[in-house]
């Protein structure tokens, strides 16, 4: 279960499925987490989310939504969402977006398979 539910970056944490981390904002975190320059610069700058940002996207953070990964791509999209709905009613729709329709779990990214048995609409990991 994570308690820290998303990142300033527009990341929700919630279907993020590092085990050592209970999510950006929260008391347990990993060291990719620790060292992140978003985080850090959200923080320094008192903002809750990159998208209230006079500077968003900076550089580093739209590359960093190009790169590689599916989920990086999700950012830009939530953090427009979030820009217009605010943060409260995008983390209930993320909640219903990533848990299993026959069970209700938590589910991640890239998992293909619910607890339960279900098969879920998960994302393909980079070659
Ligand atoms: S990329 Fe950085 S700001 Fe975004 S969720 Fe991860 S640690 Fe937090
Ligand atoms: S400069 Fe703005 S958009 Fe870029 S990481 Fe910092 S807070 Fe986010
Ligand atoms: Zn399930």
């Amino acid at each position: 279960m994570k308690t820290g539910q998303f990142g300033p970056c527009g990341l929700y944490c919630g279907a993020c499925g590092a085990e050592d981390c209970h999510g950006c904002r929260s008391g347990l975190i990993d060291d990719h987490v620790k060292t992140c320059e978003f985080r850090h610069c959200a923080k320094d700058k008192s903002l809750e989310a990159c998208c209230f940002c006079a500077d968003y996207p900076c550089p580093r953070l739209a590359d960093f939504m190009n790169d590689k990964w599916p989920h990086h791509w999700s950012m830009s999209p939530n953090l427009q969402f979030i820009q217009e709905h605010g943060i409260q009613v995008w983390l209930e729709r993320q909640a219903l977006e990533w848990s299993c329709t026959a069970c209700g779990a938590p589910t991640h990214w890239y998992q293909k398979n619910c607890t339960c048995g279900e098969g879920l609409r998960a994302w393909e990991l980079p070659a």
